[in-house]
């Protein structure tokens, strides 16, 4: 098969400065959400000030979460977020210091992924000039897309899993990250083999399928509440854990995949079914991509399935024979839209 070029949307940008950019402290996460935040009222400029205030709001909340936020052990913002959050320090207060420490590296390494800056910018650094940054379109134009509501929560999922990693002494992509079919949570178990909830698993797969179904590339929502609310589907059904031919866990994250409710369950939707072929291709392809990301479930991926991409390639096919020599019919959706991963 030829290989096709993809020009990343604004949404791929903005996704992958969440999803791939190395971390070693969560500013971005929240410089991330704060300026989705701040896109909702159409700003053209946005002090330091005006900034600091989200910033530091969610820098706040996960700190009361878990005490770790960066992986160096002394940070003075941090130290600053930690007293507003013991009533030692005023709100005032904070947003001064705010500016002073909190946006030393943020602002710089917010468009770096992978070592390079990213085409589409969502502000550009004014601090010198004017003493804040200016909004651009590209950030302003994210607000009108559908997957506008599902960018929060992907962001929030990603900073919930790298928190919880340092929080384990881990780097973020040895988290072992387990799936509760019943909540449809992801969570870690901690060296006491506590289990410790993490995020909705909604949230954490999203970014990856850029809120698409994964068969038939219609527009999903993974906000809880929304009429279009994703499905977390089994790609090979989970009836088949309680059969003896199938050895893997159906429930590893390699098996998880977004689906719209007509593909999963609709009328003529796969059900406990076997997706054909070429979307086990497309599975391969996702799993790879999550495995080649920074991500926090990248080791969870390589332990489920293989270290190598031959290796991966094989146990896919392994279990999806196993699969379809037991339910013998496959499916397709009946129609499926412009590819989008
Ligand atoms: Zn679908």
């Amino acid at each position: 098969m030829p290989f096709i070029d993809i020009h990343p949307t604004r949404e791929d940008c903005r996704r992958s400065i969440v999803l791939f950019g190395r971390n070693v402290a969560s500013y971005k996460f929240a410089l991330a959400e704060s300026l989705l935040e701040l896109a909702r009222n159409e700003p053209t400029f946005v002090s330091m000030e005006e900034l600091a205030v989200p910033f530091s709001q969610h820098i706040a909340e996960h700190l009361r979460h878990i005490d770790k936020q960066a992986t160096s052990t002394s940070s003075r913002f941090l130290e600053a977020v930690r007293q507003f959050n013991r009533g030692t320090l005023d709100q005032d207060a904070l947003v001064r210091k705010t500016v002073a420490l909190g946006f030393q590296n943020v602002i710089d390494a917010f468009h770096v992924v992978n070592r390079e800056t990213i085409q589409t910018r969502f502000f550009f650094d004014e601090r010198k000039q004017r003493g804040g940054i200016v909004i651009t379109d590209d950030l302003l134009k994210l607000k009108e897309t559908l997957q506008f509501p599902n960018l929060p929560l992907e962001t929030e999922a990603r900073w919930r899993l790298v928190e919880t990693a340092w929080d384990l002494g881990l780097n973020p992509a040895l988290l072992s990250v387990r799936y509760d079919s019943g909540s449809s949570l992801l969570y870690v178990r901690n060296r006491s083999r506590e289990r410790i909830d993490v995020t909705s698993s909604r949230d954490a797969l999203d970014g990856y399928q850029k809120g698409k179904c994964f068969y038939c590339f219609r527009e999903i929502s993974i906000v809880p509440t929304s009429p279009v609310l994703a499905d977390v589907d089994h790609f090979l059904p989970h009836t088949l854990l309680t059969l003896d031919d199938i050895n893997a866990n159906l429930n590893g994250i390699w098996n998880l995949v977004l689906a719209c409710r007509e593909c999963n369950r609709g009328e003529k939707g796969k059900s406990a079914r076997v997706p054909k072929l070429k979307y086990l291709e497309r599975l391969h392809r996702r799993n790879n991509n999550l495995i080649e990301s920074h991500h926090p479930l990248r080791d969870t991926l390589i332990s489920q399935t293989g270290a190598t991409e031959t290796s991966r390639q094989q146990f896919l096919q392994q279990q999806y024979s196993a699969a379809k020599s037991l339910v013998v019919h496959d499916w397709a959706p009946a129609e499926e839209l412009e590819a989008a991963f």
